[in-house]
């Protein structure tokens, strides 16, 4: 008889985005008069750069003549857009990356999740708290992280790291040693970004502990100050301890059309065995490539009016951000992140819960956010507003925040 994974059975529900869409259409259905506004989706609104739709039908076009038809895409992705992201992503930032320690992927959701195939389940791993949920639950989904402990909300066998307004959403090195520390930086729910210095500290302790670093800078097109690294190998040391993960995403609105790219140095090492060589075993194995066509796309990012376009898309964004920062900072709220990434987290008014505060705002100005207590513990007492939307709903949003 065929047996399943068990360690699925022990995965809480993902209520956070269900729970919101069951409110919000009740809302609706008992209000059709009410317009609602959402800022709660993590997903970007603005249409695809025109570099980037010119190099998608030059694409097609090849595809249909047996001279420039391309079917599979070599193992590590077409090496042009290895050279553009080796040039344009490291290379202009002082970091050399060699084009085989790049492996183009359909996204960073997948590589964050799937990257857990290369280590052993007696790694104990490290999160903060709040966190994207693909990294706790691919490793639960593995069997790595023991139990769920429902009044804690919390697995047994993980390490969690508090990121709150009291030590300024930068983890605390945590007592016990873990093997494997996830960060996201820009950070998704939070909005805040690490410095320089505070990155380098997490280097130095996972070179020192052996411990690996999976650092995800989704939002790294975002980082608007100075001594805010894009690429954790910036940190010295880096390249023996940690693995980068990008997106073209955020940066340049793929979330519907995938593309994204894993970087792991020859030089993170575990023993005898390269790291790098393990990754490229399992993805030649497991995948098959991202399409020609999107990789021509994300090519394209990389050329100069590519580039003017897509940092167009992003000021519009974080002018919403602004805009939400300003405004509630005027209505008297405590307001973070919104200035490295496209996320504002704030205070619930006087320790308002998550949800009491989701509900306040969906009845009373029609507007959706996300309950900060849905990504951890440590986000209760927060709430999260995306700059994602319409410059048009966000300042009305706004208005109505601000009328309650
Ligand atoms: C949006 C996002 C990603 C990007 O995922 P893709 O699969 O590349 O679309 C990765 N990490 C975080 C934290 C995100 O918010």
């Amino acid at each position: 008889m065929f047996k399943i994974n068990e360690n699925f059975l022990k995965l809480p529900g993902s209520y956070l985005f269900s729970t919101i869409g069951k409110k919000v259409a009740s809302f609706k259905e008992n209000n059709p008069d009410k317009e609602v506004i959402s800022l709660g989706i993590g997903d970007v609104t603005q249409p695809l750069a025109p570099a980037v739709i010119d190099a998608m039908h030059k694409a097609v076009d090849e595809m249909s003549k047996a001279e420039t038809f391309h079917g599979y895409a070599p193992d590590l992705g077409y090496e042009f857009l290895r050279k553009a992201i080796v040039e344009n992503d490291y290379r202009s930032r002082g970091v050399e990356i060699a084009l085989d320690e790049i492996f183009i992927s359909d996204g960073a959701k997948s590589d964050s999740g799937n990257i857990v195939d290369i280590f052993s389940c007696d790694n104990k791993i490290a999160v903060t708290d709040p966190v994207y949920p693909v990294y706790v639950d691919s490793n639960a989904m593995a069997g790595k992280t023991g139990d769920y402990l429902p009044d804690q909300e919390r697995w047994s066998n993980v390490i969690y790291m508090p990121c709150t307004a009291e030590n300024d959403f930068v983890p605390d090195l945590p007592e016990e040693a873990p093997d494997i520390i996830y960060i996201c930086c820009p950070n998704n729910p939070t909005g805040t970004a690490l410095k320089k210095d505070d990155l380098q500290k997490w280097v130095n302790y996972a070179n020192e502990n052996k411990a690996v670093i999976i650092y995800d800078a989704a939002y790294e097109a975002y980082i608007s100050e100075e001594d805010v690294p894009h690429s954790i190998f910036e940190c010295d040391g880096a390249k023996t301890c940690a693995i980068e993960m990008r997106s073209f995403s955020k940066n340049a609105g793929f979330t519907g059309t995938r593309l994204g790219f894993t970087v792991i140095p020859k030089e993170l090492m575990c023993g005898e065995t390269s790291v790098n060589s393990l990754w490229a075993r399992r993805h030649g194995t497991k995948f098959n490539g991202a399409p020609y066509i999107i990789q021509r796309a994300g090519e394209a990012v990389y050329s100069d009016e590519g580039k003017a376009q897509t940092r167009e898309q992003i000021a519009y964004y974080m002018n919403n951000a602004k805009e939400i920062r300003g405004a509630l900072s005027d209505m008297g709220y405590d307001v973070y992140g919104g200035v490295n990434a496209p996320y504002i987290w704030l205070k619930t008014p006087d320790g308002m819960k998550s949800w009491d505060f989701f509900d306040l705002l969906l009845e009373k100005a029609n507007v959706v956010g996300t309950p900060g207590s849905g990504f951890g513990p440590s986000g209760e007492g927060y709430f999260r507003l995306t700059a994602f939307g319409s410059s048009e709903n966000t300042k009305k949003a706004l208005e109505r925040i601000k009328s309650l």
